[in-house]
């Protein structure tokens, strides 16, 4: 069989979409993960063959019947150059590029591309390894490494070694009997007599303390009937042990940044840019919007009591502009007109600006809002227009 003439391919394996080349010795795989992509539609204008098709982004994707195209976008096997250019222009990680098995980005290491210049660190010296940037974060893109500990975990680590702390343990001997009861009740503590002798008739030994096992709880300071025992403890850190880290499903969205109490976190968005919602125009009951969001953005506001509204109208939907990063999902998934305006003003990469990325920067930064797409053969997709042409 000839491998001269390219043969191409798109097949589904579970949530991938898979996009085949094979050309004379080698096979090139282009992998859309149907369920990590959005439907932001940045690939779609960054493809230079434009092979990639906005397809059907959120209320309207359910139901979709196609075993194939059901992802917010599809690929062209045919028209794809499997550059990589569309895998290094998603924020959300939903694109592969494969060359004979091996996750390889040519393009990218001939720097012939920029990639986006992702600022997302956390100062380990303020991060006390609290749960809220695991928690809050949109993406599942923290990734928090502390041991479980004792009680919320068998086999957990000792809750004495969340802290960083000194405990002293002080036995006066003169007051001290060796009468065991501190180290009958604790297992810190070890009384050890000495050999019962007629010879010195009396009781007599040393108290041996373990640190590792001592917890401060002062019981031993309390039960002493001689009062001999003193417990002191100094805090060195109240930061539990372990690590915290941003990994590469973050998208830039700031929640994290924006709640972390120690203010150890910096994400600087890859975007730049304004959202404008109409909400005079949503149909109400509708927030596709909000089930699209990937950064947990837009929201529905809390309705006001009628009695409050003096002949106002209630908006039906809003976005929190500080945790929008400008990827347009939303514009792309509104089934009305000109309800929400993106303008993206800047894009953040590193790397050479090539000729190639500038045209693709400057359809990005086009503002866009949504309209209503009209052909009958393709219900349910809607289309961006630019804004000039609104
Ligand atoms: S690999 Fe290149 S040509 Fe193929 S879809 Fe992605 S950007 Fe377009």
């Amino acid at each position: 069989m000839s491998n001269l003439f390219p043969k191409f391919s798109r097949t589904r394996d579970g949530v991938n979409v898979v996009m085949e080349q094979k050309l004379l010795q080698q096979t090139s795989n282009l992998i859309l993960n149907s369920e990590t992509c959005t439907g932001c539609g940045i690939c779609v204008e960054a493809c230079p063959e434009e092979a990639i098709s906005l397809g059907l982004v959120g209320a309207v994707r359910r139901g979709a019947v196609s075993p194939v195209d059901d992802a917010p976008v599809s690929v062209d096997a045919e028209t794809c150059s499997y550059c990589g250019v569309c895998v290094i222009m998603c924020p959300f990680q939903a694109l592969n590029l494969e060359i004979d098995g091996e996750e390889k980005l040519p393009i990218l290491e001939n720097e012939g591309f920029p990639e986006y210049d992702m600022v997302t660190t956390i100062d380990d010296e303020k991060c006390v390894r609290c749960t809220i940037c695991d928690e809050i974060c949109p993406r599942d893109a923290i990734d928090r490494d502390v041991p479980a500990y004792e009680g919320a975990e068998d086999g957990g680590v000792g809750r004495q070694k969340a802290i960083t702390a000194k405990t002293e343990f002080i036995v006066d001997d003169e007051k001290c009997n060796y009468c065991g009861i501190c180290g009958a009740i604790c297992p810190a503590i070890d009384v050890k007599h000495k050999p019962f002798t007629a010879e010195t008739g009396t009781v007599d030994g040393e108290v041996v303390w373990d640190e590792d096992l001592c917890d401060a709880c002062t019981v031993c300071v309390e039960a002493c009937p001689e009062e001999a025992i003193k417990v002191e403890r100094t805090v060195e850190s109240k930061k539990l042990p372990g690590t915290v880290a941003i990994t590469e499903e973050c998208c830039t969205c700031t929640w994290c940044s924006k709640n972390c109490p120690e203010e150890a976190i910096t994400v600087e968005k890859i975007f730049e840019g304004e959202i404008t919602f109409h909400a005079e125009k949503c149909p109400s009951g509708c927030s596709t919007c909000v089930e699209v969001c990937p950064c947990n953005a837009i929201y529905l506001p809390t309705p006001k009591p009628a009695k409050e509204l003096k002949r106002e109208l209630e908006p039906v939907i809003a976005v929190n502009k500080d945790f929008c990063m400008f990827c347009g999902a939303c514009v792309n998934a509104c089934p009305g007109e000109d309800i929400i305006v993106l303008k993206r003003t800047g894009i953040r990469v590193k790397g050479k600006e090539t000729d190639l990325f500038n045209k693709i920067k400057a359809k990005l930064l086009t503002p866009r809002t949504s309209q209503v797409r009209e052909d009958p053969g393709e219900v349910g997709k809607v289309q961006l227009k630019a804004l000039e042409t609104a």
